[in-house]
């Protein structure tokens, strides 16, 4: 049976492609993207129907992170023009929760940079935003705050956080290559605990870091090991100032058949594309749920610009896609 046929048969039932065939799969050239993207909407139809997933985030502190992720303008480490700034307040945060629900999206994320929100007074001003979101606001209340301990992540969920984020960022084997601050390791742990604490959990990567294909079926392998829920998908949009700065080798339709890999390799899972959208697909964007996503981040993205709300609402309408509803 050709990779294709069985990609579809395995996405249909749930089951999704072994790192076997995925290893046959990428080895489809992207002159079949059209192929690839006629099996890969099916499957995303099937377990996921016409409804897409919106997904806003704000930057509540920014900067100032001891870590050297090589892609991120926010480290210490590199001379980038990012605008730091420690914890905003409580009513900040709930003020963005608000801005995200009436621009239309459906899930809020708290984000923070840094190894983790530690400090006891930080803490509490994510309490006393969580608190107020649940009263003033309708979004799916998210938060991506690093190394959190079990126990601080119990108190944001009695709080009324309901989803936490935490990107494994690539391949345990490519990680050295691009962190060298921490272990991979220990982002695995933070999954594990909050998946045991209840949350739903948000895990994916950013791709364009010179990682091979073998690294993003790795990825993907060690996401469907842990049973995360939702799998953000980045593209790197170079920043200024990183030791990556100068790298941009992806291509659109390089692009789509990652989020198409990541849609064969786990059917049933959300998948929702972030940060570097508009760059690498530029006018190909639209084609991302037919390569399976079931959702996307609108609104600005951490450190850049997303495009605007408004467009990507026209590009639903015209696909035939919804929102999906609070
Ligand atoms: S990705 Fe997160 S942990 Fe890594 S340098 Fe950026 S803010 Fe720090």
């Amino acid at each position: 049976m050709k990779i294709l046929e069985i990609a579809l048969l395995k996405g249909m039932d749930g089951t999704g492609l072994s790192s076997e065939e995925a290893s046959k799969f990428v080895e489809l050239g992207e002159e079949r993207i059209t192929e690839i993207l006629a099996v890969t909407e099916q499957v995303r139809k099937k377990h996921k129907g016409d409804e897409v997933d919106l997904c806003a985030i704000t930057s509540a502190k920014t900067g100032l992170c001891a870590e050297d992720c090589s892609f991120c303008s926010q480290s210490v480490n590199y001379a980038t023009d990012i605008k730091s700034h420690t914890m905003v307040e409580s009513e900040d945060i709930i003020r963005s929760a608000k801005e995200a629900e009436a621009s239309g999206a459906r899930e809020f994320s708290i984000v923070t940079s840094g190894t983790k929100v530690e400090k006891e007074r930080d803490v509490e001003k994510l309490i006393g935003a969580l608190k107020g979101m649940k009263e003033t606001v309708e979004v799916e209340r998210c938060a991506s705050l690093g190394n959190l301990t079990p126990e601080t992540m119990g108190r944001l969920k009695s709080a009324g956080l309901e989803s936490y984020h935490h990107n494994l960022e690539t391949s345990r084997s490519y990680f050295p290559h691009i962190c060298t601050t921490h272990k991979y390791e220990e982002d695995v742990e933070v999954v594990r605990n909050a998946k045991k604490a209840g949350f739903y959990v948000c895990s994916g990567g950013i791709f364009g870091l010179g990682e091979s294909w073998d690294d993003r079926i790795e990825l993907a392998e060690t996401l469907t090991e842990l049973g995360v829920d939702s799998v953000p998908i980045n593209f790197l949009n170079p920043r200024p100032g990183t030791p990556l700065e100068k790298s941009n080798n992806l291509t659109p339709r390089e692009c789509l058949k990652i989020i198409a890999l990541y849609r064969l390799m786990m059917p049933t899972t959300d998948i929702v594309v972030c940060g570097g959208r508009n760059v690498n697909l530029r006018d190909l964007q639209s084609m991302l749920f037919a390569a399976g996503a079931n959702g996307m981040m609108i609104g600005n993205y951490l450190t850049t610009p997303g495009r605007s709300t408004e467009d990507d609402l026209n590009m639903l309408k015209d696909l035939g896609l919804t929102p999906k509803a609070h």
